[in-house]
This record gives structure tokens, sequence and C-alpha cells, in this order.
């Protein structure tokens, strides 16, 4: 299996060459955990090409998270490994794409039911999925590829946006991990038949155990007394009008404020005297993160639950669109 990053002094160079020619002299880098290993790598490249160069030591965990800190004392940023999301001149995105043989998806055939299939994908494995597309069409099926919601690609969904997936037929994740699928379960109430091109290991995602799970945070939540509103400071997850919004609704049942914070971590909000949370910031935090949190973490809809301003059924997702 080959990976991108043999692509990335090719790629570094053409940004290089549209940095100077805006007139920058500094550069700061961004890469998610996963990929920083290759930050001498990658400084050394932008040096020989005259850059200062400074590196991101804060996470990366999306398109969303761009280190505007490092902005303000660089002329420009190269964010790696996301699809762009965050509009400004200054931020160049160098997304990772993970190379992978389409055929291996025949083993998945046998789980769809129907000729009609929807393919959907995250970041790295979205860019063959006009490839995937082509060969399921081979095979006799019709497929559904559209873009939509805050990715970039064809039937690219991220951990807080998933309307690639909307249409008729069945959905055919590519990817790893099993966050993704369940949001897309959730969100549109169907099973999701997944393929691993890491792995060839293939399956199929129901929201099973997760709402069961959601519902009990809930109950336990009706009956505290404060909450505290998660407002981020982060350029693609900063809802501060939601963040109002889930405070006045708040005011109904319990004392509540507005917190702010960067990286929301359970370090962050242990000294903090609410009951339990209400987080406007990544809702992959809320759903993934959860068990990290000694205190329950609810999102927005659910806040809306407790006060008597939604039903309790059905569950409403959160995200951003
Ligand atoms: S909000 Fe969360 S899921 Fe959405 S892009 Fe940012 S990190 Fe990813």
């Amino acid at each position: 299996m080959r990976v991108e990053s043999e692509s990335f002094p090719e790629k570094l160079k053409e940004i290089a060459i549209e940095i100077k020619e805006m007139g920058g002299k500094s550069i700061g880098i961004q890469l998610p955990d996963g990929l920083k290993r290759y930050a001498i790598k990658i400084s050394d490249i932008l040096t020989k090409e005259g850059f200062e160069v400074y590196i991101s030591g804060e996470p990366s965990f999306g398109a969303c998270d761009v280190d505007m800190n490092l902005l303000d004392i660089t002329d420009a940023l190269i964010h790696i490994g996301h699809t762009p999301l965050i509009k400004n001149e200054r931020i160049f995105y160098m997304p990772y794409y993970i190379d992978y043989d389409i055929e291996g998806v025949a083993d998945a055939l046998d789980l769809i039911n129907g000729e009609d299939v929807i393919l959907i994908s995250t970041a790295q494995y979205a860019w063959k999925l006009p490839d995937v597309k082509k060969f399921l069409e081979e095979n006799g099926f019709n497929v559904e590829l559209k873009k939509g919601g805050r990715g970039t690609l064809p039937g690219q969904i991220l951990g807080c946006s998933f309307k690639p997936a909307q249409g008729r037929g069945e959905i055919l994740f590519i990817g790893d991990g099993r966050f993704h699928p369940l949001g897309v379960a959730i969100r549109y109430g169907k099973r999701v038949v997944t393929w691993n091109p890491l792995t060839s290991e293939t399956g199929e995602i129901t929201p099973g155990n997760f709402l069961k799970r959601r519902y009990a945070i809930l109950s336990k939540c009706y009956e505290l007394k404060s909450c505290g509103i998660i407002l981020s400071t982060k350029p693609g997850q900063r809802r501060l009008t939601l963040a109002g919004k889930a405070k006045e609704m708040a005011k109904k049942k319990y004392t509540s404020d507005i917190v702010v914070v960067d990286n929301l971590s359970n370090e962050k909000l242990e000294n903090l005297p609410y009951d339990f949370y209400v987080n406007t910031a990544c809702p992959r935090i809320t759903y993934d993160d959860a068990d990290s949190f000694s205190k329950p973490l609810i999102t927005f809809h659910e806040l809306e639950m407790l006060t008597g301003m939604r039903e309790w059924e059905p569950y409403i997702i959160d995200e951003m669109v």
C-alpha cells in the first residue's frame, strides 16, 4: 500500500511558489498527530526553499481545527492531512490521501440488498470513490456519489457532516473506524455496510446500543441542577449563536453559563462547578470521547429534549452543515 507522504515534496514546492508570490517569508506547519513524524522532513524542504519554518505543537483534530495563533506569527499556514474548510488566503490545505486497490470492495457486495448504492467515505479514501463507482456500475449497481455538507470531495463525510449519505438505496462506507458510519446510521436511520481497504474487513453498522447510552446520559442530566455551555474558540467549531440559544434554553431548568475553551478536555473542566455540559464544539467529542469526561456531555438537541423543547424521539444527531 502506498501512502501520499511520497508526494509531499512536490506538493510542498507547489504551495511554496504560491506563498512566495504573495511575498511570504515564514510558514507555520500544522499536522495531525498521526503525521507529526514528518515534521523534520517537511521543515527541511521548506527551509531549503528559503522560509522560516514554525511547527505547531498543538493537536489538529480536523479541517476545522486551524492553529490561528501560529498564523499570527507567520505569513502563511500549511494545514496538512485534511481537505479545505476554513476560507482564508493565508491558509493552505494539503490533504493526505491513502491509495488502495478498489477491487477489494467486491468482498462487501454480498452485504448489499438490491442494486441501489450510496457511496461515502472520509477524506483519506474519498479521492478514489469515482473509481469505486465505476467498478460497482460495471458489476450491475446504480451508484449515487455526491458532494454535500462540509466535505469537498464527492461522497466525503466528516464526523460532523453526513449529507452525501442522503438518498435512496443502501449506504456503503469505505474507510476505517466505526464513528463515521455510526453517525450516518443514526442520522439517516439506516444500516450502513462497511469495507475497510486497509484490513479488507467488511461489516454492517446499526445504531445499536448508541441510543440507549445517550438516553441513559440524558436521564441522569434530567435530575441535575447546573450546566456549562461549551463554546469553542476554534475557527471551524465556534458556534456562538448556538451557545447563546443553549444558554437561554437551559435557563428554563438549570443554572447555566457559557464556558469558552480552545481544546476541550476533561482537565479543562475539572475545577469548574457545573454538573454537566452542553457541547457546541466538535460533535465527535460528545459522542466518541464521552468516556474521558468525568461529567456528562450532551448536545444542543439533547438539551432541547431535557427542557421540553423537543420530543425524545426521533433522536437528532448533532451536525454542522
Ligand atoms: S467539528 Fe469535529 S468532526 Fe467536524 S471537521 Fe472539526 S474535528 Fe472534524
